[in-house]
């Protein structure tokens, strides 16, 4: 016989006594979970101490994964910054939304932009009565119909581009705050902001999207933290982020908020000079291992478990789609949306959602990886391998006080990944899970896997082709 559960039970009598008058009050509906993003540039899949660096410390990133959950399969679907960030804000490849290039002040690419009919996170955010906020690097356009204010954020404070483009400017809302700008304050005015604002929200959740400034070049960090790392100026600038992600972790805290909250860590692309793939091959800007795959952390206290860890595979758009569900928001059911709900993966031991998952680079599909299998669409750019005695500096030179380490930036031969390997064709094909630094192409081996990738590929293919149209 079936036996009423307690709960069952309980909304029984509630609803009788209801009935007769004498409920006092309604149950409130569950609090919507407060929603952090924090969104690092350039930041590589080995850089954290928790990825296995063996010298830059990262305690408070480490924290989160040993608090919360890790994933080692996760990847960005671009291994530069704009498009990236246009999956992870709209839940989409960003050929459906047309941001493939980096809009580009001081090259003059400055018509790329989300467009309007594009329903981001911060006006899905916004729209179910959040508060919302970007802190940082906007890089989805710089011309006013782009800005982060007229896309959902209630608030901005930020670079609206990447922090080498000029002009290097603070903006805040949507005027000019600083220029020119004092950047190894910067990281730490950012983090001050986002405590102010958590700080403000007492009677509303809140989307608090925080793509920072470091440790994308030029690299830059505050007197408390220059010099201090031992591990160069990109050390000083990690450990700068990182102190900034236990500021916001102490808050939470403080506010008791932690287990409102549930706070994702990722970056990205992968590393540029300086940085650490952790092992994988390339770095930012080719579709190597080390171009795009990036550290996944979230925190979720009460909800994902402590030292969790996932290697299925997953990627940007998923944070889209999971930060909605978790917040009980619908998906648009208008359009096409390649980001599924992860939790799952973030809180047990599920399967990926994904047969397949893509890499793209302009309007070009340029990897597929599906299971233990990756199959290059395109051949990677051939690196240019740089001697130290070669000596390097930003040739544009300061723009103000931009650059204020030109010598102590990391030097193009402190190349990030690795740089050995048969050489890249399309169609090459990659086992990962015996050779996950892309070392020997298999393809004339597994013909049955490259003709199924391809058949994943020209599906999609034809999807970016219509567009391109
Ligand atoms: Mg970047």
């Amino acid at each position: 016989m079936h036996k009423p559960t307690l709960s069952w039970t309980l909304s029984f009598f509630c609803a009788l006594a209801c009935c007769q008058g004498t409920c006092l009050h309604a149950a409130a509906p569950p609090a919507k979970p407060n929603i952090v993003v924090i969104f690092a540039d350039d930041l590589g899949w080995g850089d954290l101490g928790c990825y296995g660096h063996p010298k830059f410390k990262t305690p408070n990133l480490d924290r989160i994964a040993a608090e919360g959950v890790r994933l080692t399969n996760f990847y960005s679907t671009c291994p530069y910054c704009a498009p990236s960030r246009a999956s992870l804000l709209t839940g989409r490849y960003q050929f459906r939304s047309g941001v493939t290039r980096n809009p580009t002040p001081d090259a003059g690419i400055n018509d790329v932009g989300v467009p309007a009919s594009e329903i981001t996170l911060g006006e899905a955010f916004h729209a179910a009565g959040y508060r919302t906020i970007c802190i940082g690097k906007w890089h989805l356009g710089h011309k006013p119909e782009f800005y982060p204010t007229r896309h959902g954020f209630d608030e901005y404070l930020g670079i609206l581009y990447s922090n080498d483009m000029r002009p290097v400017q603070l903006i805040d809302g949507e005027k000019v705050a600083e220029y020119p700008l004092v950047q190894a304050t910067l990281t730490k005015r950012y983090t001050e902001r986002a405590l102010d604002f958590i700080r403000r929200q007492k009677d509303r959740p809140f989307f608090l999207y925080f793509p920072q400034a470091m440790p994308h070049k030029p690299l830059a960090a505050s007197e408390a933290f220059y010099k201090k790392s031992g591990a160069g100026l990109y050390g000083d600038a990690l450990a700068e982020l990182d102190w900034s992600v236990g500021q916001i972790l102490a808050t939470l805290k403080e506010l008791g908020l932690d287990e409102r909250t549930l706070v994702f860590f990722t970056s990205d692309n992968g590393p540029w000079y300086g940085g650490s793939t952790g092992g994988l091959r390339g770095m930012k800007g080719n579709c190597w291992e080390g171009g795009i795959r990036v550290p996944l952390l979230a925190r979720w206290p009460g909800k994902i478990p402590p030292g969790h860890v996932s290697h299925e595979i997953a990627m940007m758009p998923d944070l889209y789609a999971t930060a909605l569900a978790v917040a009980g928001i619908p998906l648009p059911n208008d359009r096409v949306l390649d980001g599924k709900n992860i939790l799952p993966l973030l809180t047990s031991n599920a399967p990926s959602p994904h047969e397949a998952i893509f890499s793209m680079q302009a309007m070009r599909l340029n990897a597929i990886r599906s299971g233990p299998w990756k199959l290059h669409l395109q051949p990677p750019p051939k690196p240019r391998i740089w001697k130290p005695e070669e000596r390097w500096i930003d040739p544009r030179g300061p723009d103000g006080v931009t650059i204020l380490a030109p010598y102590e930036q990391a030097h193009p031969s402190e190349y990030p990944g690795v740089l050995t390997g048969d050489e890249t064709k399309a169609f090459s094909l990659f086992d990962l899970a015996t050779d996950p630094s892309e070392q020997h192409d298999v393809a004339g081996k597994h013909p049955e896997v490259v003709a199924r990738l391809k058949a994943f590929y020209e599906r999609m293919n034809e999807q970016v082709g219509a567009l391109a149209r």
